[in-house]
């Protein structure tokens, strides 16, 4: 166990190498705990088009790496390890302050900044993960664009998917709304702007059964839930909209979370536990692109150094 840290991070993408960035330049001691490779889920595309600054759009692996090397440079240090818990530190003589469990070792801390994401909610089919980026995406706003003139896919009937649906009809020559009722469950007035649609067509009762295509998603084969009947339906786009979830195991019931397990945070990204931050897709109601999660991520760490300022 080292010397107390005055914050610890736990997660390397967007919100938490922005919020380093913000607490190293505030000569806060900062360690930034990474279970995987810094940069976050944007790392699993090949191309960012919307994230401000860049007109031509950039390689999330550069833009990340710039974040990584910015945060390093303010004396952030980003170690490997994966967080399993977060308790009130038990020493006495560091009471008030936090103690964060990872694999690998203990880190105690003034604050902690949750900063671990979420996961898209996946269908859990043999090929969807092969196919991600290469036709298969979870997320409309960031990959609609890369479908003009195609026939794509829309799988799920809540708000998101309805909401993504109408979104793709911008781009996408036929969206095919897959949905595993006979009736969708979003808002009425999303489910009117989806059958006033004339490029969107309601596969009713139906499941994905398998993604087709071998370098690029090139059909999908459903299962009627009615009949079983299988049949092909050939899309070169398949979005997956059938919720996330957010990475908050760890925390144990530590903060308060909203009733889809996001973190509760006030305007500062404060969670409901004092010296507790959280920032990004983490948060309760977050819009889950690069730029909120890097501006959440500001925003938490202005507040921690505020926060440590007062601390005694
Ligand atoms: C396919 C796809 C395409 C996208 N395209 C775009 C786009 O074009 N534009 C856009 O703005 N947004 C896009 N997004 C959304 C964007 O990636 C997210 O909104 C953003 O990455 C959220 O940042 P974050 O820092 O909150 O979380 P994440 O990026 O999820 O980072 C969280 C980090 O925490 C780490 N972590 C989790 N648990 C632990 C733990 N217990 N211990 C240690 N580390 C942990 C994870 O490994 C991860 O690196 C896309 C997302 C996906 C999946």
């Amino acid at each position: 166990m080292g010397e107390r840290h005055d914050v610890v991070i736990i997660g390397a993408g967007p919100a938490g190498l922005a919020a380093a960035i913000y607490t190293g330049r505030g000569r806060l001691r900062t360690l930034v705990l990474e279970k995987g490779l810094p940069g976050g889920q944007i790392l699993i595309t090949d191309w960012i088009e919307n994230y401000p600054g860049f007109p031509n759009g950039i390689a999330p692996f550069d833009l990340m790496e710039g974040f990584r090397k910015q945060a390093l440079r303010f004396g952030a240090e980003i170690a490997s390890d994966e967080v399993r818990e977060v308790v009130s530190d038990p020493d006495p003589a560091r009471a008030g302050g936090w103690l964060v469990r990872g694999s690998k070792g203990e880190y105690p801390t003034r604050t902690v900044l949750v900063a671990a994401g979420s996961e898209y909610r996946r269908l859990g089919l043999a090929d969807e993960s092969r196919l991600v980026g290469r036709g298969v995406s979870y997320c409309a706003t960031c990959d609609g664009a890369f479908f003009r003139e195609r026939d794509i896919a829309v799988v799920g009937g809540g708000d998101t998917a309805l909401m993504e649906a109408v979104f793709l009809t911008k781009f996408a020559r036929k969206v095919h709304l897959i949905h595993r009722r006979d009736a969708l469950r979003g808002a009425k007035i999303l489910q009117e702007r989806v059958f006033e649609n004339p490029k969107i067509e309601v596969q009713w009762s139906s499941v994905v059964e398998a993604v087709l295509g071998k370098d690029n998603v090139e059909g999908v084969l459903l299962r009627g839930l009615k009949d079983g009947s299988m049949s092909e339906l050939a899309v070169e786009g398949l979005f997956v909209s059938i919720g996330t979830v957010p990475v908050t195991g760890f925390l144990k019931g530590l903060v308060a979370l909203n009733e889809w397990g996001q973190i509760i945070v006030d305007a500062r990204m404060a969670a409901s536990r004092p010296g507790i931050f959280a920032a990004g897709d983490v948060i309760a109601g977050a819009p889950r692109q690069v730029a909120t999660a890097a501006g959440t991520g500001v925003t938490a760490a202005m507040a921690v150094n505020e926060f440590l300022s007062t601390y005694k």
